[in-house]
């Protein structure tokens, strides 16, 4: 990785001229950086994650000096998906930030669609976790919660407190299950139910509900081991939701599934509603997001950035691209 000049990037017809202000780095960037990431290629600018101002002009735009964020998806319009309006699960869908160009820069291009407004009084930090909360969004969407139920989040990185807090807003108890001292304490911190770490999950949850386990479990974790112990976790007829990413193939005890007519769902980013509806929450407040433990960089520190969020002392880790 490497700051450095460069020209101005082009922006063709539709697409606008955006001045980045925070950018959020998440586990697909450091699996970019690694080199396994499934698509990305050097040389590449990271950075799906935005909050900026408008720097240019096009029909469609919010006009310039609007804050926005950008919903990073570019789905193909071709495939089943884009033509079911399920854009979110295109075939061949890339994203900003990824398949190209992304916002760690003092200036990026994005198509005039992409770009959604935020109520300048939003405090900018939190405009900047839209994009990690409009997954969460969409995963508890998938889950069909109700008030009331047990939701188990196994994995207490950003995707799975955001998960934690939207289904608590959503009258759920939720109860986290994470290893690392430190995220646990964040968890804690943010008024979520945590499973003591010195017992394993099904045992801590089976002692915390009484034997009645969760109702939905969300994977935000994609490790192996979880992947055994989602069944058990989980109630007759609960919910599944993986809403983490399996870097391989991972194994599952399909059994116990259909002996407990359980529901395992799949969940990929966001629909433009989701995003929508991520947005409004940020502006409504409701979650309180200013109180997540984010910690700021600057652009010429991007390494030491990239260093703080893989060791996961903080929750989240921002760039900040103003000079
Ligand atoms: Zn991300
Ligand atoms: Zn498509």
């Amino acid at each position: 990785m490497s700051v450095e000049e460069r020209p101005q990037p082009d922006c063709p017809p539709g697409w606008v001229l955006v001045q980045p202000e925070l950018v959020g780095l998440c586990g697909s960037d450091f699996s970019i950086v690694g080199g396994h990431h499934g698509r990305a290629a050097p040389p590449l600018v990271l950075g799906h994650e935005m909050v900026g101002t408008v720097a240019g002009s096009e029909p469609g735009s919010p006009p310039p000096g609007t804050r926005v964020v950008v919903n990073p998806l570019l789905p193909c319009g071709q495939c089943w998906s884009c033509r079911n309006e399920l854009p979110h699960v295109c075939r061949n869908l890339r994203l900003i930030g990824i398949d190209l160009d992304g916002a760690l820069a003092e200036l990026l291009t994005v198509p005039a669609g992409k770009l959604l407004a935020v109520d300048p009084a939003t405090p900018v930090a939190e405009a900047a976790l839209t994009e990690p909360l409009a997954v969460a969004v969409h995963a508890v969407r998938r889950a069909a919660l109700s008030a009331e139920q047990t939701v188990l989040v196994i994995g207490a990185g950003p995707i799975g407190v955001l998960i934690g807090l939207v289904a608590e807003a959503a009258g759920c108890r939720v109860m986290v299950s994470e290893p690392h001292p430190t995220r646990r304490r964040l968890a804690t911190d943010l008024g979520l139910g945590t499973l003591p770490a010195d017992v394993g999950p099904l045992e801590a949850l089976s002692a915390a509900t009484g034997g009645q386990l969760a109702d939905v479990t969300f994977d935000c974790a994609g490790r192996p081991p979880v992947a055994a112990l989602l069944s058990a976790v989980t109630r007759v007829r609960g919910t599944i939701v993986l809403a983490g990413l399996y870097g391989a193939p991972a194994a599952i005890d399909l059994h116990a599934i259909t002996f407990a007519e359980q529901a395992l769902i799949g969940s990929r980013v966001y629909t433009h509603a989701d995003f929508g509806h991520a947005i409004s929450l940020v502006e409504g407040g409701t979650l309180v997001l200013g109180r997540l433990a984010v910690q700021t960089f600057p652009l010429d520190a991007v390494g030491r950035a990239f260093e703080a969020a893989r060791q996961g002392e903080t929750l989240k880790v921002l760039v900040d691209v103003r000079r």
